[in-house]
């Protein structure tokens, strides 16, 4: 049951309130929203309550019909903000937190050249597993508390909060200590003494869907550690088993706007353990972001096929650095003002007035070299065409042995900071372009010669 306070309800009346629900053996969770509070009554037989609608300083009483309570959008209409570390918050409308690091931490010298990496691409929370739940007792199990120091050793070098499952109810004590978010995994979802021990922690936890799960058990799991007095509860869709055995998990990326719907609470989206496969973690990160999480948990390792777990769906620092970018790019993650990502790092020259005047002159001869590069690709595109008309319209025109040769030369070339791969890469994108523009040229040429006749 929830009780709506008008925004003109004084402090007293709430307490009066809260009071009454006590007495009934009920617990009352208040919760002070922008414009008015609202409580919460959760305990066996709540209608015993229901006489509080006519409260002084009552706006009205609703019945949740949900099971889930203090997880409900009717607790808490306002979409709720959870605080990682001291300067992120997740929850943020248009602000995308994407959590990034390894499977487990394997050595102190893998995680942190993975931390220095992944936040220098604009992660702003590092993951890495110290205790592993794995399916088979004979696999990597994680290094425990030395992995837990690692990590705050990483948190102080880059300033970054940790995250770090916790899978014994004992250890949530250490937890706290060493990390800033407590994850509890899909195998423990349902792990009530752990979920109650989460509860009494001080910092946010990240609840991951048991991968056998309905939304509803997820969100009742979230009420366990809610109810336990944890406000700070983050939903993370992992990817649930079906059927399919193409990939390892099946994403259900609809349960984000389901979510929505029935939960106040901030939602992750793990594209990694939900896919199991690397090529596929860009695209459904990248789907996760549209869909609406408000953050992403992402899987990188310095060397993913000779990572200790997860290695399969594990990117490489290049791989995680094209995610970043596309992130960007499609405007998931901010940039600060100038359009980069700043990540505190010392820069080479020092910004001092003339470098910045340096940065301008540079910046400018680019956007001056952009423009000439737009032309010249037009009009090499547009001498193809006449090629091709000379040809005949509709022939293909296009020499594929120039074309290799072409691409050959590209790849033979190493007069410059780009490496012959980068420049294939270019060469190949002007070709395709240049041929889907003959293509279009074919179509309508060939489109003329069958018209009827007038
Ligand atoms: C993990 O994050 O490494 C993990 C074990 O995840 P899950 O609980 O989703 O399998
Ligand atoms: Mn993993």
């Amino acid at each position: 049951m929830i009780v709506v306070m008008r925004p003109t309800a004084t402090r007293e009346e709430v307490s009066a309130v809260r009071r009454a629900v006590e007495e009934h053996g009920l617990e009352a969770f208040v919760s002070e929203g922008e414009e008015r509070t609202v409580i919460g009554v959760v305990g066996a037989d709540v209608d015993r309550v229901a006489h509080l609608g006519s409260y002084p300083g009552v706006d009205q009483v609703i019945r949740v019909t949900q099971p889930f309570k203090l997880a409900s959008v009717e607790h808490h209409p306002e979409r709720s903000r959870v605080r990682l570390g001291d300067a992120t918050e997740l929850g943020v409308p248009d602000e995308l937190v994407v959590m990034a690091g390894p499977c487990s931490v394997e050595s102190r010298d893998q995680l942190m050249q993975t931390a220095r990496w992944v936040r220098h691409e604009g992660a702003r929370v590092l993951r890495g597993g110290a205790f592993k739940p794995r399916t088979s007792p004979y696999t990597f199990q994680g290094l425990g508390i030395p992995a837990l120091e690692i990590l705050a050793e990483a948190r102080e070098q880059t300033g970054m909060p940790v995250i770090s499952e916790v899978t014994d109810p004992a250890d949530v004590d250490i937890f706290d200590r060493y990390v800033d978010v407590l994850q509890v995994g899909s195998r423990n979802m349902h792990n009530f003494v752990l979920l109650r021990a989460v509860g009494q922690s001080r910092h946010p936890v990240l609840l991951k869907r048991g991968f056998g799960s309905t939304i509803e058990e997820w969100l009742l799991a979230a009420e366990y550690i809610l109810s336990s007095g944890n406000p700070n509860v983050i939903l993370c869709e992992r990817g649930i088993r079906t059927f399919e055995t193409a990939t390892r998990n099946t994403l259900d990326l609809s349960a984000v706007p389901v979510l929505r719907q029935k939960t106040h609470l901030p939602i992750v989206v793990d594209p990694s353990h939900g896919t199991g496969q690397r090529p596929l973690v860009a695209p459904m990160a990248l789907a996760g972001a549209a869909v609406g999480a408000d953050g992403l948990l992402i899987e990188v390792h310095p060397d993913p096929p000779n990572a200790r777990s997860d290695g399969d769906q594990s990117l490489s620092f290049e791989e995680f650095g094209d995610l970043m970018d596309e992130l960007r790019r499609l405007q998931f993650v901010r940039t600060n003002g100038n359009g980069h990502h700043g990540d505190g790092m010392p820069t080479e020259a020092g910004a001092t007035a003339a470098s910045s005047a340096n940065l301008d002159e540079l910046r400018s001869r680019i956007d001056e070299l952009d423009e000439r590069l737009a032309l010249i690709v037009q009009e090499r595109a547009s001498i193809a065409l006449d090629v091709q008309r000379l040809r005949g319209g509709a022939s293909h025109g296009h020499d594929v042995a120039r074309e290799r040769e072409l691409l050959e030369r590209a790849a033979g070339e190493d007069g410059g900071p780009l490496t012959p791969d980068e420049l294939t890469a270019i060469f190949g994108a002007v070709l395709r372009a240049s041929r889907s523009a003959q293509r279009r040229q074919a179509r309508a040429a060939m489109a003329r010669v069958t018209e009827p006749v007038a």
